[in-house]
């Protein structure tokens, strides 16, 4: 049994959206609130860091070092879930310091963690591995969580969520046929889909990129969903030709706010009050309406969005609406 922490609040609510599923002429449509997981404004990585955190205290780690873009909610999380557990926290951020931090990068800071930056986004992976490395000659003990916590470990959770949805039910006792989600470093989509594997979940699970081709993510997320099955102890092979990612909604580049972004963001919160982000379900949302629009859902099917987290971006300078 890998180990966890609890400290995610779950499960997450699931909600009818009867207003925007009548604006899109949808029969149902439903909302899984992930970014409601409870931790420093919550989201996905929430779920990952239970698994990620006992992983990194049964390795007697010290410090959390992890990566990300400056608004990147997952070094949000880990800088709170590290605070939460006594870890020091490092975090290697892409670009240059801001004159005024902002938004995530803002909480990084109020919640304690260190920031290296990286400068260019080619830099990176050579500054995590000096982060490491350097952590290590100080005398501390550094536990590292890839991008986006996209490990198996951390896909993991999402092997369980999947679990926790289905016993939610909740379409009136049915289960959905779409589930749409922003797809990105793909530990929620490889959990998902071994999830679904596993409890015998029959409908689609749609990942909307918000930053890779279709091919690159595909291939990403079956080899992690065939890695984490290995946590699970029977290896279950998958093949990124039964793996549904959609690249059709991120040619404007990542955390670039366009028109499609900006209306999907406006009908959540004016016809239902809940606030999608500018990144990740901002985006995922258009995909979402787009593919209505275009007849590729059916009007008359389950469909079900996962809402991932990331509001504390919509406070971002660079995303003012
Ligand atoms: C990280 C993130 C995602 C993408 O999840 P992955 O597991 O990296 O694919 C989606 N939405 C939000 C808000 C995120 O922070």
């Amino acid at each position: 049994m890998t180990p966890r922490l609890r400290f995610a609040h779950l499960p997450t609510p699931v909600e009818p959206m009867p207003r925007l599923a009548k604006a899109l002429g949808l029969s149902h449509l439903y909302v899984k609130r992930d970014d409601l997981t409870g931790l420093a404004f919550g989201g996905n990585k929430t779920r990952k860091l239970e698994f990620l955190l006992a992983e990194a205290q049964a390795q007697g780690a010290d410090t959390l070092i992890t990566a990300g873009a400056v608004q990147s909610n997952h070094c949000r999380q880990t800088a709170a879930a590290a605070a939460k557990f006594g870890f020091d926290c490092l975090l290697v951020l892409t670009g240059e310091p801001p004159d005024r931090p902002s938004a995530n990068l803002l909480l990084d800071e109020l919640l304690g963690a260190r920031i290296v930056w990286a400068g260019g986004r080619e830099n990176r992976e050579r500054v995590l591995t000096e982060t490491f490395e350097q952590a290590k000659a100080e005398g501390k003990r550094p536990y590292l969580i890839p991008y986006g916590g996209s490990s198996p470990t951390g896909a993991l959770s999402y092997v369980f969520a999947m679990g926790e949805l289905i016993r939610q039910k909740p379409f009136d006792g049915e289960l959905p046929d779409w589930i749409v989600f922003a797809s990105s470093s793909g530990g929620t989509q490889a959990g998902l889909t071994l999830g679904a594997h596993i409890f015998g979940y029959r409908g689609c699970l749609l990942g909307i990129s918000v930053d890779e081709p279709s091919e690159v993510l595909q291939e990403r997320i079956a080899a992690l969903a065939t890695e984490t099955s290995l946590k699970l102890e029977k290896r279950i092979e998958f093949s990124p030709f039964n793996i549904w990612v959609n690249d059709d909604y991120c040619k404007a580049g990542y955390g670039v706010l366009t028109e499609a972004e900006r209306e999907a963001i406006l009908l959540f919160a004016r016809l239902e009050g809940l606030l999608l982000d500018p990144v990740y379900t901002g985006r995922a949302a258009a995909g979402l309406i787009d593919l209505v629009r275009k007849g590729f859902l059916d009007p008359d099917e389950r469909i079900l969005f996962w809402h991932t987290g990331g509001q504390p971006a919509l406070f971002a300078e660079a995303y003012r609406l």
